[in-house]
C-alpha cells in the first residue's frame, strides 16, 4: 500500500493509474478504523477500482472540541488493517495540507432541511464542516466511485445532494451498516464506552429493529417513536431522538402510506458517547443510492 502525506504526491500516483485504465474508488474516513470502514475498501475492489482511503480527523465537523480531543487516534493499527484488505493508496495529509492557511474552501450551499434535522439540531456546524471536507478530498482524488457507509445516513444524503447539486461526475455506493455480533453498529466511538455503557449500547438496534417490525405491521407511527424512545432509557441510554424519516427527503412521515422508502434514525447518549443509527424500514434505498449521481 502507498502512503500519501502529499495531495502532489497522491496525485502523481493517480494519474499514473488513470493512463493504465484504472478507475478509483475513494473512501475518506476520521481513522481509528474498523470492519465497517473495511467494508468500503472491499466494496471498491470487489467493483474493479483502485482502492483509495483518506485519513483525517477533520476539525470543521467537530461542534463540540472535547469530542474532537477524544477521537481516537491509532494510525498504526490503521495501516494494518488497511493492508491487510487490500488498500492500494492511503492519503494521511496534515491539517495545513487540506486547508492551506489564508484560503476558504468552505462549501456554502444550501441543503434545506436536510442538514437542519436530526443531527442538524443538535450538531450545530457539522454537516457544512463534513460537505466542504468531503468537497475538498473529492477535487483531490477525483473518483469515479465514492464509497460511504449507510451507518452515517444523513451524511450520505446530504453529499448525494451536494454531487447532484455540484454536478460532480461521482457515483456514490452506499455500503451496508456493519454490526457487532449483538447488533451494535460498529464505530470508532465505540472504543470509548465503558463496559456498562457497551453492555447497554445495543439497545439502539434493538428499538430498530421493533420499530421496523412494528411498521410493517402497520402500527401507528406516533407509538412506534414512543416505544423505541422507552426502549433507550430502559436501557440507561439518554436519546436525543428517534425519527421515522422519508429517506429522501428526511422530513418525518406520519402513516406507512408515505413510503415509498422509509428509514428511521436514532442518536442517543450512552454515558458520554454519543451514538447514532439507523434502519431501512421499508424501500430500496440501496438500489436508488447506487445510480450515478446528478
Ligand atoms: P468515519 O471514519 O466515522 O468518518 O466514517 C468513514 C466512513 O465509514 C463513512 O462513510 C461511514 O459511514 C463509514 N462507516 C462507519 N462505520 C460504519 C459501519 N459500521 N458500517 C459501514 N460503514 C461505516
Amino acid at each position: 500500500m502507498h502512503i500519501f502525506e502529499k495531495i502532489a504526491d497522491l496525485r502523481e500516483w493517480l494519474a499514473r493509474q488513470r493512463k493504465s485504465g484504472r478507475s478509483i474508488g475513494f473512501a475518506p474516513t476520521m481513522g481509528a478504523l474498523h470492519e465497517g470502514h473495511l467494508s468500503l475498501v472491499r466494496a471498491a475492489k470487489a467493483a474493479g477500482d483502485v482502492s483509495v482511503v483518506s485519513i483525517f480527523v477533520n476539525p470543521t465537523q467537530f461542534n463540540d472540541p472535547e469530542d474532537l480531543r477524544r477521537y481516537p487516534r491509532m494510525p498504526e493499527h490503521d495501516i494494518a488493517l488497511l493492508q491487510r484488505a487490500g488498500c492500494q493508496a492511503l492519503f494521511m495529509p496534515e491539517l495545513e495540507e487540506i486547508y492551506p492557511p489564508g484560503q476558504d474552501l468552505t462549501v456554502l450551499l444550501d441543503f434545506g432541511p436536510l442538514t437542519e434535522v436530526m443531527e442538524g439540531q443538535f450538531r450545530p456546524g457539522h454537516f457544512q464542516g463534513m460537505a466542504t471536507v468531503v468537497k475538498r478530498l473529492l477535487d483531490i482524488v477525483e473518483p469515479q466511485r465514492l464509497y460511504m457507509g449507510q451507518k452515517d445516513f444523513q451524511q450520505l444524503t446530504i453529499v448525494r445532494r451536494m454531487l447532484q447539486l455540484l454536478a460532480m461526475p461521482v457515483e456514490l455506493v452506499m455500503c451496508p451498516t456493519v454490526r457487532e455480533l449483538d447488533g451494535l453498529a460498529m464505530s470508532s466511538r465505540n472504543l470509548r464506552l465503558t463496559p456498562p455503557m457497551r453492555a447497554a449500547a445495543p439497545a439502539l438496534f434493538r428499538a430498530l429493529t421493533a420499530a421496523r417490525e412494528d411498521f410493517v405491521a402497520g402500527k401507528p407511527v406516533a407509538d412506534i417513536r414512543e416505544a423505541a424512545l422507552a426502549t433507550l432509557r430502559e436501557a440507561g441510554l439518554q436519546p436525543e431522538y428517534f425519527e421515522i424519516v422519508d429517506g429522501y427527503t428526511l422530513l418525518p412521515v406520519e402513516t406507512q402510506e408515505a413510503g415509498p422508502f422509509v428509514v428511521a434514525c436514532v442518536a442517543a447518549w450512552a454515558g458520554q458517547v454519543r451514538l447514532i443509527d439507523n434502519l431501512i424500514l421499508t424501500g430500496e434505498g440501496d438500489g436508488a443510492f447506487q445510480t450515478p449521481a446528478g
